[in-house]
């Protein structure tokens, strides 16, 4: 019998794979079966960005890649360009947010089958206080940063921070001379407001 392994996902989705399956290829070939809040906010047909998909931390975005490769060093020159043309933008997105004091950005190629992509995870400064988070790589508590946020409690705030992040993006003259839009196709049932700026978006 083959072996399975499950695959989490942050609305409580799961789908039980074989235990070869690559979680970036399965989430690429079965965009259409995944929770709504991971249609991408960005998707030129090669990099894609959008929410995390285990953690409801607001604003955590991956920036992927459908093509199964390692690292940036496995890539063509030319994507490894728009990889950090599109980190670059979606850097400038978190900005608008008053209450991320900083971005973690994180890029682990796992051991096993690594298959590129990097965090950009928001540090919302008035959660970071009041849990006394240390985001310090060699003291670092954003392990259990991340477990402070719940799919159910969050919700509207990831999709109202993807929703915001989306149209940053789209509005991005360097995106659309670079050809990234308009194929990014909309955020799906998103509610809540698509401004920019605000009121910070609320969080633990
Ligand atoms: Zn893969």
């Amino acid at each position: 019998m083959q072996a399975m392994r499950t695959l989490d996902f942050l609305d409580g989705t799961t789908f039980t794979v074989s235990r070869d399956t690559c979680r970036g290829c399965f989430m690429n070939d079965h965009d259409h079966e995944l929770p709504p809040i991971l249609v991408p906010v960005l998707d030129d047909g090669i990099i894609t960005v959008r929410q995390d998909a285990e953690w409801a931390v607001p604003g955590f975005m991956i920036v992927g890649i459908r093509p199964h490769l390692g690292s940036i060093g496995q890539m063509p020159l030319d994507l490894a360009h728009r990889l950090t043309t599109v980190m670059h933008v979606l850097r400038q997105a978190m900005d608008e947010f008053p209450d991320i004091c900083a971005v973690q950005t994180y890029q682990e190629e796992k051991l096993d089958r690594p298959h590129y992509h990097t965090w950009m995870l928001p540090l919302w400064k008035s959660t970071m206080d009041r849990h006394t988070i240390n985001p310090r790589i060699y003291e670092s508590s954003i392990a259990r940063y991340l477990e402070l946020f719940e799919f159910p409690h969050h919700r509207e705030a990831i999709h109202d921070c993807a929703a915001r992040i989306q149209d940053f993006l789209r509005g991005s003259d360097l995106l659309r001379r670079q050809g990234f839009l308009p194929r990014t196709p909309p955020v799906a049932s998103r509610p809540g407001s698509h401004h920019l700026g605000g009121e910070p978006i609320p969080c633990v």
